[in-house]
Formats: C-alpha cells, sequence, structure tokens
C-alpha cells in the first residue's frame, strides 16, 4: 500500500486511441503528451498511444521532446509552443519538428538548425505554418503572411514545410464559432497543400474530433480523449472513452470524533454527532485541491464516504459514519478518482466541484505522486 499512487491503465489509452483515429480516419492521429501526459506520464502513454494507431506526437515544449527522446521514443514529434532560440536547439536536437508563424523566426530556425551541426547531408528540419485563425495566441492572424513564411521555409535547403495548422478555441462548446475558424483556415490551408504536394493540415483537437469530419483535414491532434476524459466535461463513457487514470490513498487512522471535537486545520469539520473519521495521507501537496474541503468524495469499500474538514498539504480527513465497528478499517483501500465497485468519482466531476476542467485536475496531480501502470489490472513496468 502506497499512501498516495495514481494507476495507468496503458490498455485505456491503447483503446481511445483507436477509437479515436478511427474517428479521424483517413486522417491521421497525433497523440498530445504534453504536460507529462497530462499528469499520466508522458513516455508510457506515448507508447500505448502508438500502439494504439497514434503515427505523430505533441508536446509543448522543447524539453518535453528531449525527454521522450530519452525514453528512447523514435516516431514524429511536433513541438506545438512557442520556442527561444535556446529552446529551439533543444528541440532541434531532440529531432523535432517545430512550428513557425514569422520569417524573422524562419531564420531562427535555421541559424539553430547550423549551431546543432545540420550540414546538407542531414535531414532538413520539419516545420509547421500556423494560421491564427480565432483563438488569438500563437500564430499570425493574416494568411499572406503565414504564406509567405511558408514560402520562406519551403525555400530554405535546410528546412522542409511539412504541415500547415491552426487551433481551435471553442470546439468544445461553440459550433459556430469553430465553423468560422475553420471557414477562415480552409482556403489558406487547401490552397497552401495544392502548391505543397505531401502538405499535413491539421486543426481539430479532442472536442473537434469527436463532433465531426469537417475539422479534420489530414490529421487531428487529441490529447485529454487519449486518457479518456471528456473534452466536453461531461462523461467521457458517453464516447466510449475509458478513463485511463485512477487515484489512490488509504485510511492510515480512523478514529472517533466526539461531539465538539474537530478535524483538520482552522477547526472547518466540528462533530455533532459520534462520527468516525479517516485520515487519508494524501493532500494538496499531491494535487488534491484544497477547494475539495468540505467539498469532495472518496471512495472506500465501494462506498462514497464525504471529505470533512480542511485538505491539507498532506492529508486529508473523510467521515466514515457514527461509529468505528460498522465503518471501513484502517489500511482500507480509497479511490479519489476512479471507481469501486459499483460507484465511480470522474475527474469531470472533481472539477465540477472545484469550477474547474478535467484537464486541470489531470495536470494537477503532483510529481510526488508516484505513476503505477498497468493493463486491464495487470500491472507493468512502463
Ligand atoms: C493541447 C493542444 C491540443 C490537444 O487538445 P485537447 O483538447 O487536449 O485534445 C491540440 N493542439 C494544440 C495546439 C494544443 O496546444
Amino acid at each position: 500500500m502506497l499512501r498516495a499512487v495514481a494507476r495507468i491503465n496503458l490498455s485505456a489509452v491503447e483503446r481511445n486511441c483507436a477509437l479515436l483515429a478511427a474517428a479521424a480516419s483517413p486522417a491521421a492521429l497525433c497523440a498530445v503528451v504534453k504536460a507529462d501526459g497530462y499528469g499520466h506520464g508522458a513516455a508510457a502513454c506515448a507508447r500505448a498511444a502508438l500502439a494504439g494507431g497514434a503515427s505523430v506526437l505533441a508536446v509543448a515544449t522543447a524539453d518535453e521532446a528531449a525527454s521522450l527522446r530519452a525514453a528512447g521514443i523514435g516516431s514524429r514529434l511536433l513541438v506545438m509552443g512557442a520556442l527561444s532560440g535556446e529552446e529551439l536547439e533543444i528541440a532541434l536536437r531532440a529531432e523535432s519538428e517545430v512550428v513557425t508563424w514569422r520569417e524573422d523566426f524562419v531564420a531562427e530556425i535555421a541559424a539553430a538548425a547550423a549551431a546543432v551541426g545540420w550540414s546538407a547531408s542531414c535531414e532538413p528540419v520539419a516545420v509547421h505554418v500556423k494560421l491564427d485563425s480565432g483563438m488569438g495566441r500563437l500564430g499570425t492572424r493574416h494568411p499572406q503572411v503565414a504564406t509567405a513564411v511558408a514560402e520562406a521555409v519551403a525555400a530554405h535547403p535546410a528546412l522542409r514545410l511539412v504541415g500547415a495548422m491552426t487551433h481551435l478555441a471553442t470546439a468544445d462548446d461553440d459550433p459556430q464559432f469553430m465553423r468560422a475558424q475553420l471557414g477562415l483556415f480552409a482556403p489558406w490551408a487547401n490552397a497552401l497543400r495544392a502548391r505543397h504536394q505531401g502538405l499535413v493540415v491539421h486543426a481539430a483537437n479532442s472536442a473537434a474530433t469527436l463532433r465531426g469530419p469537417e475539422s479534420h483535414f489530414d490529421m487531428v491532434r487529441c490529447g485529454i480523449a487519449i486518457y479518456g476524459l471528456d473534452p466536453f466535461h461531461n462523461d467521457p463513457t458517453d464516447w466510449q472513452l475509458e478513463p485511463a487514470l485512477s487515484l489512490h490513498s488509504y485510511l492510515a487512522e480512523v478514529k472517533l470524533c466526539e461531539p465538539g471535537q474537530s478535524a483538520g486545520y482552522g477547526r472547518r469539520f466540528v462533530a455533532q454527532a459520534p462520527t468516525a473519521v479517516a485520515t487519508l495521507p494524501i493532500g494538496y501537496g499531491d494535487g488534491v485541491r484544497r477547494g475539495l474541503t468540505n467539498n469532495g468524495e472518496v471512495l472506500v469499500g465501494g462506498e462514497r464516504y464525504p471529505i470533512v474538514g480542511t485538505v491539507s498539504m498532506d492529508n486529508i480527513t473523510v467521515a466514515l459514519g457514527p461509529t468505528e465497528h460498522d465503518s471501513p478499517a484502517r489500511g482500507a483501500e480509497a479511490t479519489l478518482i476512479g471507481e469501486q465497485g459499483r460507484q465511480r468519482i470522474l475527474a469531470e466531476a472533481v472539477a465540477a466541484r472545484l469550477d474547474t476542467i478535467n484537464y486541470e485536475v489531470a495536470c494537477g496531480i503532483s510529481a510526488r505522486v508516484p505513476r503505477e501502470y498497468h493493463r486491464d489490472g495487470e500491472r507493468v513496468v512502463a
């Protein structure tokens, strides 16, 4: 028994990817494993995603690309985020594909390629060009600038133009704005592809991939859904997605709170009647957010019990019922996200309590929590 552990079902990641690859087909599936695979472990999930039918991986940062390479992953790998000169060299050493939307950055990519030892006998650096069709973050808003940047990439001997991309701001909640973005993006990308054979056009995130084919183009970039989390914030099983991650702790202590006695900092739980209270050695230091104070549940022995009192850094307290005798015993396993018997706690439900999204709940599980991997219950070393 570990004080806190996240268990990740790699078979679920694999099946989620197979489902998304089928939904996207004939478009290719790019699996997004940034932020340590949304808290699930990047390298293990990357391998599962590739086994499930992804043909490209994407991350946000150069260091994330370098760690996937260090873990022995040899697939195509795209760094989607902005890169400083220093980071660009790290990305290129990791043989990543990179994104640009500025002509001055095209020159920087070429300079970084030279700095890391690129010569005419090497493969050119694969570059994607990004149009900002409405997200308002990275990319250029001007199709003619994006085209000029693309032509500059295509003309450079050290570079190869491989992709034309955009990012959708509202695929999960405003299909009308999504269609407006696609209406700006598609003519630009299709015209560029007509001039550059084999150019991979891509726009869709998980929500857009599931919504339908109009956003699929040549490749989709799925993150949240490969982990079995619902991009629409409800229930992943509505889409036949399987949550891959569960989060566990155990009852390290169980004792009775008599009326007037309290549990936790600030005495935010004071027993009105005799209450058996369990202490679970997991807290906000592990990513169990303090907003779950008097506002959360855990599963023990297949039943739901409320979190009572303040979530602290290393412990939470849970009310088990009026007596110690009919309640779960010290040592019992507790599930904070996941299933026990017929009960389940979805990351989406935890997110709703915290007024956030499943993405933040999964990414928030801290590095202090060991990740254990399994395939449908069978422990594996990842
Ligand atoms: C994170 C990210 C994705 C994946 O989004 P999901 O909603 O997790 O599927 C796709 N594209 C870009 C540019 C991203 O940053």
